[in-house]
């Protein structure tokens, strides 16, 4: 399928066979339509199927193509803007539901990666969130009022005990999620779409969706050889829509982001990260990892608006890895991939119902395999017609991102914030070494 073959990563490596769907070539009908075979348009895709729509779904490349297959992997509640932030915005209530509808997102990926008869899918449990400064004494009592307010599982753990596990002077404080867990995203994509059309839904590679008109209450989905008439079309191409809805697409920012897999490092990498669970730093834009296949060490980090792939990818990735754990020594980084993140201004999802019958589930930032199904199910609902769970998200609207003007704004607000976090750290590293000395 030319550029559609999946980038070389861990996970390409390692999925399941699926044979090539054929691109669409003909005019059909279906109850709704989706755009993009990521986790927002598979979950929405499924989760429409098991209510007997009749659904059909297009991807530009292949399924899981996009960030879907490529991510590290983290299935959590929350969302990439930060809760505090939420509060201020929406008050208690309201954000108290928004994370109770991530909650639910997590929770339904449980259920599919169950209910699909998977369960090795699912690749340990657990998620832990050091911070690279300290925290201070107030730090216990904070993260348990925050879980209390939201109804969160989520709870705090003393320096001691983060580096009982993870041998590194870098961590301080953490906070461990036990509702969390990591999966292999790719053959999870896989194992949705083969449910989908196992419920009697279509779905077809290698089709880009072109140009959306109306007629009455029937959206008609142009795609190069084909169309699809439908009530419902959901746009669930992330950061990628392209023409098929100009105006959406220009309200979703590109953000690239990457990940790498060592080799098998063999004993001493169980020596230093003592935990099989999923870890991140609480940094603005920070790494997170995951020990994956034994002893491999699957690393994520940086974000950047150049969606290029940097020409010494392996040697960032490698560096950033021995910044943190040095006693890994010469390692070698086996496989290291770009993904495409899509970031909305508010730092939000966008979903919901943007004219009658045209719904969108996009724009999940850094923080979005429990996310896309929280938003699929918010959707399935609407289209159901229970709209309660979707207009939990619509303060969060669909506004231009900026083009190349946000892109630039969005990388200075980075690059301040990345000079916020290395100078809070050397700021307590040398207080520290003020009270050595
Ligand atoms: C490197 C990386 C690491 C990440 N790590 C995590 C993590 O650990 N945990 C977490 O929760 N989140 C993580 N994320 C974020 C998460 O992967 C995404 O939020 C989520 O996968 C987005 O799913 P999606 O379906 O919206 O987009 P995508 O997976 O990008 O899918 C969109 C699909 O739509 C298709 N498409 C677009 N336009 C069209 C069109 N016009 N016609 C046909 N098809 C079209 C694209 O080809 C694409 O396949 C990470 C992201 C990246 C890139």
């Amino acid at each position: 399928m030319g550029d559609s073959a999946y980038p070389a990563s861990w996970y390409a490596a390692t999925r399941d066979a699926s044979a090539d769907r054929p691109p669409l070539a003909a005019r059909i009908e279906a109850d709704v339509a989706v755009v993009g075979g990521g986790f927002a348009g598979l979950h929405s895709a499924r989760l429409l199927a098991l209510q007997g729509k009749r659904v059909a779904l297009v991807e530009r490349h292949r399924i899981g193509w996009g960030a879907s297959g490529r991510n590290g992997g983290f299935v959590g509640a929350g969302f990439a803007e930060r809760s505090g932030a939420l509060i201020d915005r929406l008050g208690l209530e309201h954000t108290r539901r928004l994370y109770a509808q991530s909650q639910r997102g997590v929770a339904l990926v449980r259920e599919a990666v169950d209910g699909l008869g998977r369960p090795d899918i699912r690749m340990g449990t657990g998620k832990l969130s050091v911070s690279r400064t300290n925290q201070g004494p107030g730090f216990t009592d904070r993260t348990r009022a925050l879980a209390d307010t939201l109804g969160a599982t989520f709870e705090p753990w003393d320096t001691s005990r983060v580096r009982a596990l993870l041998d590194t002077s870098r961590y301080h404080q953490g906070i461990h999620d036990p509702s969390s867990f990591h999966i292999h995203p790719l053959n999870f994509a896989l194992a949705l779409a083969a449910d989908v059309e196992a419920r009697g839904g279509t779905i077809h590679e290698g089709t880009e969706a072109t140009g959306l008109s109306r007629e009455g209450s029937t959206w008609r989905l142009q795609t190069p050889r084909g169309e699809i008439a439908a009530s419902h079309i959901v746009l669930a191409g992330n950061a990628d829509l392209g023409r098929v809805q100009p105006r959406i697409a220009r309200a979703v920012l590109p953000v690239a982001t990457y990940v790498a897999v060592t080799e098998k490092i063999g004993p001493r990498l169980a020596e230093a990260i003592r935990w099989a669970g999923a870890i991140s730093d609480t940094r603005r834009a920070g790494d997170y990892y995951r020990v994956i296949d034994g002893d491999r060490l699957l690393w994520g980090g940086r974000i950047t608006t150049d969606t290029r792939e940097p020409p010494r990818l392996r040697e960032m990735m490698r560096g950033d890895i021995l910044s943190v754990y040095p006693q890994l020594g010469d390692i070698r980084i086996e496989y290291a991939w770009p993904g495409i993140m899509g970031y909305a201004p508010h730092k939000m999802p966008q979903v919901g119902e943007i004219q009658p019958g045209l719904w969108i589930c996009s724009a999940f930032g850094g923080h979005g395999l429990a996310q896309t199904a929280a938003g699929a199910d918010a959707v399935a609902a609407g289209i159901l017609g229970d709209d309660s769970r979707w207009r939990l998200f619509a303060p969060f609207g669909t506004r231009w991102a900026g083009g190349p003007f946000g892109q630039a704004a969005t990388q200075l607000a980075y690059w301040s914030l990345q000079a916020r976090d290395w100078w809070d750290e050397k700021r307590q590293a040398k207080n520290a070494e003020t009270l050595r000395t």
